[in-house]
């Protein structure tokens, strides 16, 4: 395993079996949780330690293939380059509260959602717990901009990249790496709901956000794969015993498809589903994926959709759009990259 992707504990086991004492093995993680490129950099460590590192644990860093940042809004996205030459991007969006990193958990995605370009080439490989902490170590080094949230809503499913995921929210986490509050960090599901059980039992302050964008079975099935394994109210029920172990309220996101999901009978559909529920739910007016004949509500839906809900109690808002100028959803930048390599 990459030395990057081991926990300070099993860190100090492996400088054990070296012979180098666990105080060793704790400057080692601080200086890689800073994002040195070479151990040359660990100015406290001896030569001859930094020699061997170097030639047993190589250091992986990602490198910037694009980086573009939106006039509008400040919001920057990156395509990264990793150690085998696969893709990512990641997004950093500045909000009022702390400056937010969008990080990719997987390359490509097997979850085959209809209005998404992440998925277009299907699953490559999920990624490893330290590429994911590079993501949110290197946006912050390259913008200069201290991070203090999360969100893994980037390319990929987490919870299908589940135990690679637990161990990055480790690492993110530990005190002597970037520190970020698990209260800091939002993950984002399409339904997998026996991971959702096994998320529960870890009881991670962490927010849960889950990718409905549809009322029912039939307009579920229509868009997302995974409804079929996974049926609207299994997934609903997941997420009361999510509540039930967490107390954390539930996010879910709704991605508005014109004519798909945003009629009159959908919203009070949503209503009735969702009731008795801990519940905020998030309403996107949809990104336009060039491969998709699919097209975003009218402003005028999105604004009654969202008035159906809030008349019936729930608290919903419609997510502003950041970085509309610069292909900054899921998937779009590595797919217009990838269609431009060959
Ligand atoms: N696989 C996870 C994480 C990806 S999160 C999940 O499904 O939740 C990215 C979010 O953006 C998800 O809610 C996803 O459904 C949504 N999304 C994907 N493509 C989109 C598009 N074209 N327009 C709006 N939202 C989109």
């Amino acid at each position: 395993m990459n030395l990057k992707s081991r926990t300070l504990p099993e860190l100090q086991a492996l400088f054990k079996e070296l012979g180098e004492p666990a105080f060793r093995a704790k400057q080692v993680y601080q200086w890689l949780h800073r994002g040195v490129r070479t151990y040359d950099e660990m100015t406290n460590i001896s030569q001859p330690l930094r020699r061997l590192l170097s030639e047993r644990y190589p250091i992986e860093a990602p490198q910037v293939v694009r980086k573009q940042q939106s006039e509008r809004d400040g919001t920057i996205k990156y395509l990264w380059r990793l150690a085998d030459g696969n893709c990512v991007e990641t997004v950093l969006m500045r909000y009022h509260y702390g400056n937010t990193v969008c990080i990719s958990t997987e390359v490509g995605c097997p979850m085959g959602c209809a209005f998404c370009a992440s998925t277009l080439g299907g699953l490559v490989r999920r990624l490893e717990p330290h590429e994911m902490l590079d993501q949110v170590l290197f946006t912050q080094i390259d913008s200069g901009l201290p991070v203090s949230h999360i969100v893994l809503m980037g390319i990929g499913e987490p919870l299908d990249n589940f135990d690679n995921v637990m161990r990055f929210l480790e690492l993110v986490n530990s005190q002597d790496g970037m520190n970020i509050s698990m209260r800091h960090i939002s993950l984002s599901t399409c339904g997998l709901v026996p991971k959702i059980d096994e998320l529960a039992k870890r009881k991670l302050q962490i927010s849960l956000a889950i990718s409905l964008h549809g009322p029912n079975d039939e307009i579920r099935d229509r868009i997302m794969p995974v409804n079929k394994a996974y049926p609207i109210e299994e997934l609903l029920a997941a997420c009361r015993r999510y509540y039930a172990a967490t107390s954390r309220r539930i996010h879910f996101e709704y991605a508005m498809i014109d004519g798909v999901n945003d009629r009159e009978c959908d919203a009070k559909e949503l209503l009735r589903r969702l009731k008795g529920l801990p519940a905020h739910i998030n309403l996107i007016p949809l990104n336009h994926v060039e491969e998709s004949p699919l097209k975003p509500s009218t402003r005028q839906a999105v604004a009654r959709f969202q008035k159906i809900l809030e008349d019936g109690g729930l608290t919903a808002t419609v997510r502003r759009t950041l970085g509309g100028d610069i292909d900054a959803s899921c998937g779009q930048l590595r797919r217009k990259y990838t269609k431009e390599q060959n």
